[in-house]
Parts: C-alpha cells; structure tokens; sequence
C-alpha cells in the first residue's frame, strides 16, 4: 500500500500551538516580572517581545488524521486499516458492518485509493500529550459514480451506507474522415478507446471494418462523458448517435430502449443495429483465408478449410460474435487453444489458435455478445498469429460470410413514434454542440 498522510488544518494548528505554548509562558512570564531573568539572554524574542494579545493560545481539539491509501497487489483490507493505526478490533467491526454492501474479496482492487480516518480518543484537556488516535471512518471507492462510508456510530459499532457521488454529465461531439482506420482516426479525433471500442461493437454487425472502410468514408459521434465535484472526467458513458459515412452511404444509429426494456441502437428507420452473430469478431483484422477447399499450409494436401482467417497480431483481443454459453475452452488438437460457444438452438461459433484466454471465460460460462473472450495467438497447427473462426449450423460449419444474419427488433406503432421523435431531438442536440477542433481546421487548410 501506498501512504499519503494529510493533517487537517486543525491538527497544524495544534502542533503550532505546542510548539508555541512554552515560549507564550515565557514572554508572559517575563512581562509580568514573576520569571527571573536567567532565560532573557538565550531568547532572541525577548529582545522584542511581540504584541502580547497575539499571544493567547487556547487549546485547540486535536484534528483527524487523514490517510489515503493506495492498494497495491497482495494488500488485505484489515492489514491496510491496521497498518494505517486503526485496532484491530475496530478494523474488523469496521469490515463486518460492510457485509450486504462492499465485499472487500470482490470489491478491493489495485490502485484504489482508501480515505481512512483516525479522530483522536484522548480528551481536549490532555492536548499536549500525544493524542491517541482511533479509526473514525473510512471511504472505499466501488465505481466511478459510488462509494461506501463506515463511520463510527455509538461506541464500538460501525455502520457502513453506500453514496452516490454526485457527477455532471455533458454531451461530447466528435467527427472526422478516415485514412486510416475508424479506430486510429476516431482516436486521433479524440475519441476516449473506450467508446471506440463500443462504436466499433455497434457497428460490427453490419460493417466488415477490414473491407467495408475506404479513404474519404467518415464518423460522426456524440457520447456522454461524467465529471466529478473537481471537474475532473471520471467516466465517457453511452454513445446516444454515431454515423458512419460509407462510401456515401451514411448509417446513423441511435440509442433507444427496446420493447423489452433493454438498450439497443436503432437505424434511422426504427430498425436495431443487432444481428445474431458477428461477421468478424476482431477489430483490426485482415481476412487473410477464406471457407471453401484449400491446399492445407501445413498438411500440404487439399481439404476444407471450414472456417475463416482473420491475420491480426498475438494479444488482439477477440470477441463472443453473439450472446451465448461456452462449451469448450481448452485445447483442441490442431486448433491449438480453442473456445466454442452455443448461441441457441441453431448457432454456434468456434474460435482457434488463440493465445489465451480472457478472464472468467470458461465452460459453461455465459458470455454477451462483444465481451473479450480470448486473444488471437498461434497455438496449435497454425503458421502465425490469426484467428480462425468458425460460425456451426446445426453442428455443421457454415461460411461466415456468406451467412445471412437475420436482424433484430423494428421498431413499430407507438415505440417507432416515440423513437422518431428522440431522433429529432438527438439530431438537433448534435447540431447545437460546437463541431471538434479537427474539422475547424480542415475548413481551415481548405481556405489557405
Ligand atoms: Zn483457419
């Protein structure tokens, strides 16, 4: 753990006031003409006694102490808040009171930060002595917009209450052409990775970024981004509309809750943005091998290859093409390590040579669509690094691209009214927030 101890003003002016005291009862002293004179000469003060109101000194209560504490790797809850001061007695109340709101095994990560409050248990009386410090309260971060408080109730006891921070949300606008990739220039735009991510995972159902994107195509996007009470951003939320510009054809999509409650992107027309599975469940990727009768690289002779290669580097991550459950995630002979994960009655989809896999990512496991589930590597028979991917219908592989996906919800009646009117009010929103910097200056350069 990291230690950052802070001091409460209060308790600056305590150590002040200690340190002044003695010298106040000398110069009043001296004043007074009840002290000999003995001192006079080792104090330069004495020579010119300051103004002797300044010099009331009354105790002041002695001040919290207040640490922060950064976690690091192997740390334990009850050994930070002991080592910070806190009895053990008290840091393990402290910990029971959390039980049903924080769960220090699940909840306790590296690199967060822990305010731990010690209040002194000594009275205001015995201020000069060295106060005796008790743990008072404690903060423990959970997510970016909550925290959970255990303060101190009546005598031994803890009580633990969650709280909302309270954040400010904006509506951040970013657009741009792409020559090199959605991802590099959406980047460069100043789009947070994160949300790149998921406009990426938004559009992957219905764009092929290795074949679909061409120099000139173009993004538009407006995202959601948190600020904390000292303006610092703590979270980029939800996209609420992106577009892409494909060769001329433009694909806006908005986000707007389904008839079931959840929250899908919509089409212009009403129409979800969600397909069952994904053509290509990688970002970055080249097809470098396609379905169908082929001389086998390794075995040298002609058979099927009953999949698709996708050549991206070691570590890209991977995702599930669908909701689903994992059915294997092991090694499988010449697939090298291997996930398969049934989609429903009808799909599955089978991932091969990876490098690893992610993280709770096991048989019988659920998995959602878009979630990482492994990284491409080269493990079993395989020349380099690539995915190869494998989409099963009825148990029998299928060419992924050439499958027909069916598409999700259309919006009607009543929803695709309401969802109509929202586009209006997303697409005015977009066009009152200021345009990025980036197109000011192209305009610019346009001009010159
Ligand atoms: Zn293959």
């Amino acid at each position: 753990m990291k230690f950052d101890l802070r001091k409460k003003p209060a308790l600056l002016a305590i150590t002040a006031a200690v340190i002044v005291l003695p010298a106040a009862a000398f110069i009043v002293g001296t004043v007074s003409g009840t002290d000999p004179v003995p001192q006079v000469s080792t104090s330069a003060a004495a020579a010119t006694p300051p103004a002797i109101p300044a010099l009331v000194v009354e105790p002041e209560p002695p001040g919290p102490l207040v640490h922060t504490v950064e976690i690091e790797n192997g740390d334990n809850l009850m050994e930070v808040l002991v080592k910070a001061g806190a009895e053990r007695a008290d840091a393990y109340t402290a910990i029971q009171s959390l039980k049903g709101v924080y769960d220090p095994r699940r909840d306790l990560r590296v690199g967060d930060e822990l305010q731990i409050t010690l209040g002194p248990a000594t009275d205001i009386s015995r201020v000069a002595e060295t106060p005796d410090y008790k743990l008072s309260s404690l903060r423990l971060p959970v997510t970016y917009d909550r925290e959970v408080e255990v303060e101190r109730a009546d005598g031994d006891d803890f009580v633990a209450r969650e709280i909302e921070l309270p954040l400010t949300t904006e509506l951040v606008r970013v657009s741009g052409a792409i020559d090199s990739s959605l991802f590099v220039n959406g980047r460069d735009a100043g789009i947070p990775i994160s949300v790149l991510i998921e406009l990426i995972r938004i559009y992957s159902f219905d764009v092929d970024f290795q074949r679909d994107i061409w120099s000139g195509d173009a993004f538009e996007i407006m995202f959601e981004r948190q600020r904390n009470e000292d303006d610092a951003v703590v979270n980029n939320g939800d996209i609420h509309y992106a577009k892409l510009t494909l060769r001329g054809t433009g694909l806006p999509f908005y986000r707007f809750e389904t008839s079931k409650g959840t929250i899908d992107y919509f089409n212009e027309k009403g129409e979800s943005v969600r397909k069952a599975l994904m053509k290509t469940p990688l970002d970055g990727a080249r097809l470098s091998s396609r379905f169908g009768n082929r001389k086998h690289p390794i075995l040298g002779y002609t058979r099927l290859h009953a999949g698709v290669d996708f050549a991206a580097p070691t570590g890209t991550p991977i995702y599930a093409a669908g909701d689903g459950t994992v059915e294997v995630a092991s090694n499988k002979g010449g697939y090298g390590k291997y996930i398969r994960i049934r989609h429903n009655g009808t799909y599955s989809t089978a991932y091969a040579h990876l490098n690893g896999y992610a993280r709770g990512v096991g048989s019988g496991k659920r998995v959602r669509q878009g979630q990482v589930i492994g990284y491409v590597g080269t493990t079993g028979s395989s020349t380099g690094p690539h995915l190869h991917y494998e989409i099963h219908r009825d148990g029998k592989q299928i060419n992924p691209l050439g499958l027909k996906l069916p598409s999700g919800e259309k919006l009607k009646g009543d929803r695709l009214a309401t969802f109509q009117s929202l586009r209006e009010s997303v697409d005015a929103r977009y066009a009152s927030l200021a345009p990025p910097a980036l197109s000011a200056t192209a305009d610019k350069s346009l001009t010159d």
